[in-house]
């Protein structure tokens, strides 16, 4: 750490912080790549080259398959933290997510799935950690930080804003395999970028945290054991539901992932509040973590339909001709991160601005606008699904404009508020915590988008737009109670 302190070399921050952005924009490059095809994909029939499953069916997968992705980061930092160090779970993450991407772009469908297990594992180790390592480069007094993870946040939604340009192009109008190809050799830069800049990290990130070595040999051991229960069961699983031996569907591995989902939870939080090893202050402010978790994962529940259900609007209701070019429906998909790249340093001003007026809304307020900014987006789409016909572009770009407002003020604001609240003892458990809530926000957009062919489209939108709306007015009313839990210097920072 000693040797990045000091350094300012990218744009004013540790040059390794270069190597970081680029691995993280090259991975999210192909997450949202392939996002962007996968429902689509999935729903497509069999003469288009798709895979002719039902929306119910196909929004249940994807759910799976967005949830797990984030739900993995829990053992993801666990096996860094204890075993690997991780510099090192990063690495061979992007080599299973790599793998996995390029196991989809055979057309069998057996692959498909393959491809689809290996890149929840490779995320798992790679997405979380990676946030580690930035972290990492900065000490704890250093003021860069949080303008350090706000360029990170932008390498993020640089690879999520190309991403479905060129695999939404690729996959839709030439071959659906050709842009699950794309996000492989997208991965495959990134992980060859990341082993080059390797230096510019240092020592940063390269070890596991210190412990004896009986510990180490004990968290060995389990991960042996919990690993080889893990992909023995996926492997019987997966092979007898090829064969046939084992009659279980991928829809019925989906129903158990949502349990699965909720036990972690309740497991969780029931921990957290029965255990007696809180003082009475760090409890009020767990009453708090809890609050905005919920808020988090109704919020990532709306959010996150961006790939599932809004990509069905884009794709069957909605006008993708401009100025007379036809360009494909995954192409909206772009549009998140190209607003927020437009508005990210704008709400950052305005955070700059009220904060030295005093006026800097709560965490629980932010988070409530974030819900109701969310349901908006949903709200105005009830115009043109009533309309029927095609809808015009701008509606869609409208909504998608509503959620990244929503998520500027947030998604930055979540980590911090919820590692400050956070008894320092479990500050590394939080970063999982909170992909928890996006692990569970996807499940739920999945499973909403499975809705689409059942339910009347202005109903299905209006109800989300509603729950949406309803549940943010409630917390911008309670805000001012659960700030009062909040001690002082975190309410005012969070
Ligand atoms: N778009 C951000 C990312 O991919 C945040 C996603 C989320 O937490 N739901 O990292």
């Amino acid at each position: 750490m000693a040797q990045t302190a000091q350094d300012r070399s990218f744009f004013g921050h540790p040059r390794g912080l270069s190597t970081l952005f680029f691995t993280e924009m090259w991975e999210r490059f192909s997450y949202y790549g392939m996002r962007a095809l996968l429902l689509l994909y999935m729903v497509a029939p069999v003469s288009a080259g798709g895979l002719g499953f039902s929306d119910s069916d196909g929004g249940a997968i994807y759910g799976l398959y967005t949830s797990m992705v984030y739900l993995m980061t829990l053992p993801g930092g666990w096996l860094a933290d204890r075993l690997i160090g991780p510099r090192r779970a990063v690495l061979y993450g992007g080599v299973f997510i790599a793998a996995g991407h390029f196991s989809m772009a055979a057309a069998v469908l057996p692959m498909f799935y393959l491809g689809l297990f290996l890149i929840v594992i490779g995320t798992g180790l790679l997405k979380g950690n990676v946030s580690v390592i930035v972290g990492k480069l900065y000490t704890a007094e250093d003021n860069r930080r949080d303008a350090g993870f706000s360029i990170f946040y932008m390498g993020i939604n640089l690879g999520a804003f190309l991403a479905p340009i060129i695999c939404g192009y690729l996959g839709q109008q030439i071959n659906w395999h050709l842009g699950f190809a794309a996000a492989g050799v997208g991965m495959t830069l990134g992980l060859i970028q990341y082993v080059l800049g390797g230096s510019k990290l240092g020592d940063v990130g390269q070890h596991p945290a210190p412990a004896t070595p009986d510990q180490r040999a004990r968290w060995r051991r389990q991960a042996q054991i919990a690993g080889g229960v893990f992909f023995a069961l996926a492997l019987i699983i997966g092979v007898g539901a090829y064969t046939g031996t084992i009659p279980i569907t991928a829809r019925q591995i989906a129903d158990a992932a949502g349990v699965l989902l909720l036990t972690v939870t309740v497991g969780f939080f029931g921990w957290l509040y029965s255990s007696s090893e809180w003082t009475a202050e760090e409890r009020k402010r767990l009453y708090v973590i809890g609050v905005l978790f919920l808020a988090a994962s109704l919020f990532w529940s709306v959010f996150e339909q961006a790939g599932s259900t809004l990509n069905l609007f884009a794709e069957r209701n909605t006008a993708t001709t401009l100025l007379g070019f036809d360009f494909p429906s995954s192409w909206f998909q772009s549009m998140n991160s190209f607003f927020l790249w437009i508005f990210a340093p704008v709400m950052a001003w305005v955070w700059v601005r009220m904060s030295a007026a005093g006026t800097e809304p709560s965490a629980p307020t932010k988070f409530g606008w974030g819900l109701v900014f969310a349901g908006l987006g949903f709200a105005i789409l009830v115009i043109p699904a009533s309309q029927g016909g095609q809808a015009s572009p701008m509606w869609l770009t409208a909504t998608y404009f509503l959620h990244t407002i929503g998520e500027l003020v947030l998604s930055p604001v979540g980590l911090s508020a919820m590692t400050l609240l956070a008894p320092p003892r479990i500050g590394g458990l939080m970063m999982g915590i909170w992909f928890l809530a996006t692990s569970i926000g996807n499940f739920v957009g999945g499973r909403v988008a499975g809705l689409y062919e059942s339910f009347a489209l202005p109903t299905l939108f209006g109800a989300v737009a509603g729950f949406s709306i309803a549940l943010g007015i409630i917390l911008l009313i309670a805000a001012p109670s659960i700030r009062k839990l909040m001690p002082a210097q975190v309410s005012k920072a969070a």
